[in-house]
């Protein structure tokens, strides 16, 4: 057993740093294990959704092209008022070939084996640069990404970025090179209020808000009716673009004209695909819509298609020496889609292509009583190892 990898583990788990709250301590921990093994660090300060968070980026090695990021997120989802929980979250437990803990598959394991390597590394031996690309609030929209991407040739100084970069997000160890993207926004109705003793005199929003639902429903249908074949590997479940009904509030009171309703509704597109198209098609079919209460004829209500959030997709291209290397140290053969989104949509816009391949899985990311398979955890060491071996120390 590893004491040392188990030991970063426990400390970052405990870390409470649900996407809500500030990663500062935890990245400030991240940094602190690094320089004394030649790495030179950088905290990036960001303010997201109103809290103090930081990414971090750390790197060794000569200042030359054609490196190497390796890269995860800090941040959790929830785990308060989440059923289903057994265990202390914020701990660490290891029991049987299970090693619980919030974060332990989404990916604070990842982490702990990129320190678990950084041990051993031999820094004299690497003829291009290693990176670490450590990232705040990727669980709620890619945030801490979308910010450290693009200062990333600043950060670095006068080592180049490298144009490569692999995410240990939760995969079994096996590859991704795509996901679709994530856009979420809200539609707000506003009629009038009023007595519900006299629905001619107000307009519901509610009311008016299910045509909005069928309209969007109509069109989630549509995609549903008409797969894209040329996505039918990479994407076998749903090789088109998805649709969810997120949450809905309207009204105050069953004798009262409901005068506001909002629904938050959330999407996925194919990665070929402007992530925004889809928006304009809801707000194209939206403005046709009659806007006027079931109840009456004469007013109507206003509809509202608020900002989007959006997480650029992932379509990297396949064959990179990355792939390769992934292909031959983890025994994976092939490639697929991941069914979430990833930091790595906001590093293509930084022409930097990114694979996604870590030790957690898929099933246990987000659950209660997460966890990730020992053998997984105590695999990545060497994995890292042999990848850094093969892109930033051979030829
Ligand atoms: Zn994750």
């Amino acid at each position: 057993m590893n004491d040392y990898l188990y030991e970063v583990a426990r400390r970052l788990v405990a870390f409470d740093t649900v996407s809500a709250k500030t990663d500062v301590a935890a990245m400030e921990f991240i940094a602190a294990e690094l320089p004394p093994r030649g790495f030179k660090t950088a905290l990036q300060p960001v303010e997201l959704l109103g809290v103090s968070q930081a990414n971090l980026v750390a790197w060794i090695g000569p200042e030359r092209a054609d490196g190497l990021i390796i890269s995860g997120h800090v941040d959790t989802v929830p785990f308060e008022g989440q059923p289903g929980w057994e265990r202390d979250p914020l701990k660490l437990e290891a029991a049987g070939e299970r090693i619980y803990g919030r974060g332990t598959t989404d990916m604070k394991g990842f982490i702990a084996q990129c320190l678990d390597a950084t041990r051993t590394l031999d820094a004299s031996r690497l003829r291009r640069p290693l990176v670490f690309v450590f990232t705040a609030s990727e669980e709620v929209g890619c945030l801490g990404a979308h910010s450290v991407a693009p200062a990333l040739r600043q950060i670095l100084g006068t080592t180049p970025v490298p144009q490569l970069a692999w995410i240990g997000e939760p995969t079994s160890f096996e590859v991704c090179h795509a996901h679709k993207s994530i856009v979420s926004f809200v539609v707000t109705v506003r009629g009038i209020g009023g007595h519900s003793g006299a629905p001619d005199k107000g307009v519901n929003a509610i009311a008016v808000m299910g045509r909005v639902i069928d309209t969007i429903g109509r069109l989630q249908e549509e995609r549903r009716m008409h797969p894209r074949p040329d996505f039918a590997a990479i994407f076998p479940d749903a090789p088109t673009d998805v649709l969810n009904f997120g949450t809905i509030q309207g009204g105050i009171a069953s004798n009262m004209i409901a005068e506001e309703c909002r629904l938050r509704i959330s999407y996925r597109t194919l990665p070929d695909a402007d992530p925004l198209d889809l928006r304009r098609e809801i707000g194209r079919r939206i403005a046709t819509l009659d806007t006027r209460d079931y109840a009456g004829r004469e007013h109507r209500a206003t509809i509202e298609v608020g900002p989007a959030n959006v997480v650029p997709p992932l379509n990297s291209p396949r064959g990179t020496a990355l792939e390769k290397t992934l292909f031959a140290v983890t025994g994976a053969t092939t490639s697929g889609g991941a069914l979430y989104g990833t930091d790595g949509g906001w590093f293509t816009g930084s022409n930097i292509v990114s694979l996604i391949c870590g030790p957690g899985e898929l099933s246990q990311a987000h659950q209660p009583n997460e966890y990730v398979r020992r053998d997984l955890f105590e695999r990545g060491t060497a994995i890292i190892h042999q990848v850094v071996e093969r892109l930033c120390c051979a030829g």
